[in-house]
């Protein structure tokens, strides 16, 4: 099953639609313009219509993008059809033939592709052993979990040795569990295949651990891409921050950048930062994004921004507080709460951070 992994480059591709009345263009997506690496796994993360599936199905051939090239490797394949691509689509609803055994099911695509027999045999049992399911060949799909069938379904698209998998919203039919294992799964096999993913998602959990890149999508545009670790670390908006995580924005006035320290006034006290997107000014008003897990709770009148516990939300490894605050109500997770001091409920604080923990946003980039 080796093979070489390729890159995917989307070249300022835009793709516009006409509306349901033919008239409007909707700009389902605006100028994408990003390079995959051969045998990594990104994700397109997004909510609902800002563009993701069809930026998908471009790279598939199932939409031809207005503007702009794809290629997968260095062939252009903008205008190809998906049967000239090297790549195999994985979608949401599994697609098995229900009056055909999981064997034949996998099968398929190579008996189209007129290979031998024994060959078929051969690689239809070392993919159905590679996703798990060696001694399942005989079962009818409907004798199968869900889980299963969408391991069959992952079979089917490995099976014709693709260069792209292509993966939309592939686990959303399943209960929490099995997505969560099935996630781990898909991640395994395609670092063993090395072969480039494109994975699409609305959900920022499956996203942010499956994936060695994450590409974040509002509105048909790409707001920021980066690691798990940079969106969430390092947001360049409020949007994305949002997105990715929890988080708590505070308005500030920037005073002074100096040492990669900003100076900031926020509710009448000088608080410090040491992080900040480009685009934020001296003098400009800008927001503060905490997480909840770099705040701290301590005695009233001794943090920078006073408060009132209104809840406690134990969860077993950490604790939530839920803290009411005149900036609106503010979350704090305390790791460890046996460790530490817990407030209860009713009684006055004050939240704390550190210069290091906290970033500056830009105020009027939503
Ligand atoms: P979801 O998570 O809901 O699947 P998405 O991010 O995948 O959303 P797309 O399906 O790519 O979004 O749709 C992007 C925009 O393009 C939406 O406004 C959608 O209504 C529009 N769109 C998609 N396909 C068509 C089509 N065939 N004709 C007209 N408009 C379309």
């Amino acid at each position: 099953m080796e093979k070489k992994s390729v890159s995917v480059t989307l070249e300022h591709v835009t793709k516009k639609f006409k509306d349901v009345k033919g008239k409007a263009d909707v700009i389902a997506v605006n100028d994408s313009h990003f390079i995959i690496e051969p045998g990594e796994l990104v994700t397109l993360l997004g909510p609902s219509g800002c563009g993701k599936t069809t930026t998908l199905r471009m790279i598939a051939g199932f939409e031809l993008p207005t503007e702009g090239k794809i290629y997968i490797g260095n062939e252009e394949v903008t205008m190809l059809p998906p049967n000239k691509r090297d790549t195999a689509t994985m979608f949401q609803s599994y697609g098995l033939f229900p009056h055909m055994t999981v064997f034949d099911n996998v099968a398929y695509g190579l008996k189209l592709r007129k290979i031998p027999q024994e060959e078929i045999a051969k690689r239809v049992n070392e993919t159905l052993a590679l996703v798990g399911l060696a001694s399942y060949g005989d079962r009818a799909p409907s004798k199968l979990s869900g889980g299963q069938q969408q391991r069959v379904a992952l079979a089917r698209s490995l099976i014709v040795t693709p260069s792209v998998l292509l993966l939309d919203e592939p686990l959303s039919n399943l209960d929490a569990l099995l997505r969560e294992q099935m996630r781990i799964e898909i991640r395994k096999i395609q670092k063993e295949l090395g072969i480039t993913a494109v994975y699409v998602t609305h959900d920022r959990v499956e996203a942010m651990s499956l994936s060695d890149r994450v590409v974040v999508m509002k509105d048909g545009y790409i707001r920021q891409i980066g690691s798990p670790n940079e969106i969430y670390e390092d947001p360049n908006s409020r949007f994305v921050a949002g997105f990715v995580g929890k988080a708590a924005f505070f308005p500030v006035q920037v005073k002074k950048h100096d040492k990669k320290i900003w100076v900031c006034e926020l509710g009448g006290k000088e608080v410090l930062v040491e992080r900040s997107a480009d685009n934020v000014e001296v003098g400009s008003e800008a927001v503060l994004m905490a997480r909840p897990e770099s705040l701290r709770i301590v005695e009233s009148g001794q943090g920078k921004i006073e408060g009132k516990v209104r809840m406690n939300v134990y969860l077993g490894h950490s604790l939530e507080a839920f803290i009411n605050t005149s900036f609106g109500e503010v979350l704090v997770q305390i790791d460890d709460p046996h460790a530490k001091k817990v407030f209860k409920e009713g009684e006055n604080v004050s939240i704390d951070f550190t210069p290091d923990r906290v970033r500056l946003l830009n105020k009027s980039e939503a």
